[in-house]
């Protein structure tokens, strides 16, 4: 199958990218950078499956350009990932907010990833074995709210809504559409302290994309093991 992910350059992105890889896979890994030494050292090993595409989410020119390239080609996708995402404005109260780096928040978090749909969705193989998959998070959930990590919390529950919404729109095409909590990884984001590895969560995300798993849940939000989470 043909994947597109975003942010594939570290952290859940670089591992889904390494985990499609290894199962076969042809993988499109976008970042803002295709410089990274480790995208470039997995296109030594699976240059046949990898092809490294330039995408800012928040630049809707390099989104096009890259369905451009797919489409000279004439390739198309079977699973979207909207991994990208920051965590800005952390444990700041709303009156210690900067809003104009919550708005950065949200172009990345939510626009971001109706940009890559927007713009993939043509070129996108509508079927029992697509997957849309955006990388949600727990801080999205009405029932586990805190107060904190505002533009985060609410930029992931958009995207949840996103998923929704999208999820009605396929509804006739068979197009799997999830919001994944992937669980507290040891990324740059996540931190040391976090107890999972992200490779583990990519391995189970994949299992997702690929149908392995079986999704128990009446909506898109799902844990990585496909349980449903609280809304
Ligand atoms: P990291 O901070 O380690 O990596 C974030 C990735 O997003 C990087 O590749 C980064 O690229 C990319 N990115 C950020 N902004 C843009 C942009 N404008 N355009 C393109 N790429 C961009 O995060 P994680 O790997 O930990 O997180 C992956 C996903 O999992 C995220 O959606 C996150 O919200 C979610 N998540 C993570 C948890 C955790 O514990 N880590 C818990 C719950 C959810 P660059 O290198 O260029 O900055």
């Amino acid at each position: 199958m043909n994947y597109l992910i975003t942010g594939a350059n570290r952290g859940l992105g670089l591992s889904l990218t390494e985990e499609a890889l290894k199962r076969g896979h042809h993988v499109y890994a976008t970042s803002r950078s295709i410089k990274d030494e480790r995208l470039l050292q997995l296109k030594e090993q699976y240059s046949d499956q990898l092809v490294m595409l330039s995408i800012d989410v928040q630049d809707e020119s390099s989104i096009e350009e890259a369905v451009v390239s797919l489409k000279k080609n004439s390739q198309y996708l079977d699973v979207i990932i909207n991994n990208a995402a920051i965590l800005n404005e952390r444990e700041k109260t709303i009156e210690e907010l900067d809003i104009d780096a919550c708005a950065v928040a949200f172009d990345i978090n939510i626009l971001g990833a109706m940009r890559i749909i927007k713009h993939f969705l043509p070129i996108f193989h509508k079927g029992p074995r697509a997957s849309i998959l955006n990388i949600s998070s727990e801080a999205a959930s009405f029932t586990n709210a805190y107060a904190g990590d505002y533009p985060y919390g609410m930029s992931k529950a958009a995207l949840n809504m996103l998923s929704e919404k999208l999820k009605m729109y396929l509804k006739d095409d068979g197009v799997q559409v999830l919001s994944i909590h992937p669980g507290w990884m040891k990324t740059d984001m996540g931190g040391e302290k976090a107890p999972f590895d992200p490779d583990e969560t990519a391995r189970m995300i994949v299992d997702l994309a690929e149908r392995k798993t079986e999704v128990d849940s009446r909506y898109s939000f799902v844990n990585r093991d496909g349980s449903a989470m609280n809304i």
